[in-house]
């Protein structure tokens, strides 16, 4: 059977080398890589993936739509605006290997997706089972934005999944406050979340990882799953939600780069979920493939590099 997801984010540019020096150029963002492994996770499943984005009318932005078809994603939910740019972030090693990050992204086209009467995601919901957006996806919209978006995750949750994850960059949002009402919001209009120990301890500034899990288990969302690195994931069903149960992880000897581990653990999970799967089995697949992903650099890794999970 074949199920369509929507999911709503922003993908920027990115340049990786040293200053002015040579630097190779790609893409990436939270939302996109959970969409390009939930495409890779449940194909075989019949698992549709639309991204649902702004972008403009120059040709990187054509760039990032030609990679996204390239993985597999639907870009009918795409806008594109005259005049505006994707948003850029510079990823610069020193001598010492150590990474930082720099971002251009205040007026990056994907802020503006709702900037329209209708878009196309609110024109097609209909045609979708699932929502997927996140944190960021939140953080970069502004808030009228934002609240159309919480309109549709109401229209949308009586019949369809709503899946929220709790990514949390404090520097997106000037004041916390707004932050804390955003997630509040979101946690409560979703079916599923998907939340981050460390990231709900840092937006409510908790002492402790055990006072933010102990917070986390109270959230409203009926199906819950708290993540906590190479601990065991822990998950509620929405039939039974006073019963907590545990899913594994693997064990990884050498972690190379843990980009992505959260957004690919999204796109297992749900691959697994909407094809029937329970939320534990859901989350033990969620991390065998965030396992894989943690032992290679990047945030999309290749795909031959996980084909027997497949
Ligand atoms: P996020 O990337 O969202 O911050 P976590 O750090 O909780 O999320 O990790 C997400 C998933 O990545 C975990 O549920 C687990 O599957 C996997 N993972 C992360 N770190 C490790 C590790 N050291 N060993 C095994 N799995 C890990």
């Amino acid at each position: 059977m074949i199920q369509r997801v929507a999911v709503i984010g922003e993908c920027m540019l990115e340049l990786q080398g040293q200053a002015f020096g040579p630097m190779t150029q790609t893409y990436g963002g939270d939302t996109l890589n959970t969409a390009v492994y939930l495409r890779r996770c449940g194909q075989a499943d019949g698992i549709q993936v639309a991204y649902a984005t702004a972008v403009g009318e120059d040709s990187l932005s054509q760039g990032l739509l030609d990679r996204w078809i390239g993985q597999g994603l639907d870009t009918r939910l795409v806008r594109r605006i005259p005049g505006r740019h994707p948003g850029l972030y510079m990823i610069q090693v020193d001598e010492r290997g150590e990474r930082s990050f720099h971002y251009w992204r205040d007026t990056a086209a994907a802020k503006a997706y709702f900037e329209v009467e209708q878009t196309p995601l609110e024109q097609y919901a209909e045609e979708f089972d699932a929502l997927y957006l996140s944190g960021i996806t939140l953080a970069i919209l502004p808030p009228a934005g934002r609240e159309r978006l919480f309109a549709l995750m109401a229209r949308m949750r009586s019949r369809a999944t709503v899946v929220f994850d709790n990514n949390f960059r404090p520097r997106l949002w000037p004041q916390i406050q707004e932050a804390r009402d955003a997630f509040e919001r979101a946690f409560s209009l979703a079916t599923v979340a998907l939340v981050t120990a460390d990231d709900h301890q840092t937006l409510w500034g908790l002492p402790t990882l055990d006072a933010a899990l102990t917070r986390a288990q109270d959230l409203p969302t009926p199906e819950l799953v708290i993540k906590r690195g190479a601990e065991p994931t822990l998950v509620r069903e929405a039939q039974d939600p006073s019963r907590w149960l545990t899913a594994p992880t693997e064990r990884v000897a050498k972690v190379v780069d843990t980009t992505a581990a959260g957004d690919s653990f999204a796109g297992g999970y749900l691959a697994r979920r909407l094809a029937g799967g329970s939320a534990v089995e859901a989350a033990t697949f969620g991390n065998r493939v965030a396992a894989r992903v943690i032992q290679h650099p990047g945030a999309v890794i290749p795909a031959p590099a996980m084909a027997d999970l497949l």
